[in-house]
């Protein structure tokens, strides 16, 4: 008898458990930095997985044979938008057999709705590569636009799960009030610095540097996504050199050598900078990884 009510006790704890996992939001985002946002948006109502850890080339996250079961499940997929996920994301949907997840679909979360894109190609010829094919997605590196992407994410929310309105503005207010206090913190650390300029591996700082008032004065790669040929290089060191150009990013997805030849010629500093929270270690929340990247930027300066 005793055996049975323990038997009974166990199954309604299971049952339980199962019923409160089933009713959470299941949310997939191809980047680690939508996944945070979601986390901070949704609370204890959403279960959030990331498609990317952190290190990934944003335009390639490698695809794992987990990702489909895993939208085949979800109720929605966050995405950053202007074409940034299209080498691995559409196959995947595709895959998963999810259609209410298909582009234009209510599963469907585009974080770039509201962003003006920067660099939109005059051309639609992508023989000189197309991983930007409708302007710069990497507008997540400026904490003002990450704003939008906090809205978006909220109204999906709202949109799946009216009954739970309340707490998702609540939440997206907190969190937005805690962005601007650091936005605040973030261009006063770097004000003293305006019109510094800097060279990076890929192209994705023109937001970030626009929003804090640097000059973006070149990529190694030769266009986005097509590798540097030595006459670039070449030309980039020399006119480095001419212009004083003290910082070279290197992103975590791009090999260390090239970059730190080019910062050795020139005499810059060479800073590694995640795109994306885990990109390097500590950088697990956004707002982590904006600090690490800011003050990154003004130690380099200082120097
Ligand atoms: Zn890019």
């Amino acid at each position: 008898m005793k055996l049975k009510l323990f038997l009974v006790a166990v199954l309604t704890v299971a049952l339980g458990a199962t019923q409160l996992h089933a009713a959470k939001i299941r949310v997939v985002t191809t980047l680690t930095d939508l996944a945070d946002l979601t986390r901070n948006v949704g609370g204890d109502f959403v279960e959030v997985r990331s498609l990317a850890t952190g290190i990934e080339d944003t335009h390639g996250v490698p695809m794992k044979p987990s990702f489909v079961p895993l939208l085949n499940r979800a109720d929605l997929v966050v995405v950053v938008g202007f074409g940034c996920e299209h080498a691995f994301l559409p196959a995947l949907l595709e895959a998963s057999k999810n259609p209410r997840l298909l582009e234009g679909q209510a599963g469907y979360v585009d974080c770039s709705k509201g962003v003006t894109p920067l660099e939109v190609p005059k051309s639609t010829d992508h023989s000189e590569g197309d991983v930007h094919p409708y302007g710069n997605p990497h507008y997540m590196l400026d904490p003002v636009l990450a704003r939008t992407a906090v809205q978006n994410i909220c109204d999906a929310l709202v949109a799946f799960a009216p009954e739970h309105a309340a707490d998702f503005t609540k939440n997206r207010d907190a969190y937005l009030a805690k962005l601007d206090a650091k936005i605040t913190e973030w261009k006063t650390a770097l004000a003293p610095f305006k019109g510094a300029k800097f060279v990076s591996y890929h192209e994705h700082w023109p937001y970030f540097a626009a929003r804090f008032g640097l000059v973006y004065f070149n990529t190694i790669e030769l266009k986005p996504g097509i590798d540097p040929t030595a006459r670039h290089i070449e030309q980039l060191v020399s006119t480095m050199k001419a212009e004083h150009v003290p910082i070279v990013v290197r992103e975590p997805q791009f090999p260390e050598k090239v970059p730190a030849l080019i910062a050795k010629q020139t005499g810059a500093t060479l800073i590694k900078l995640p795109i994306m929270p885990g990109g390097v270690p500590d950088t697990d929340t956004y707002v982590a990884e904006m600090d690490y990247i800011v003050h990154s930027f003004a130690d380099a300066l200082k120097k």
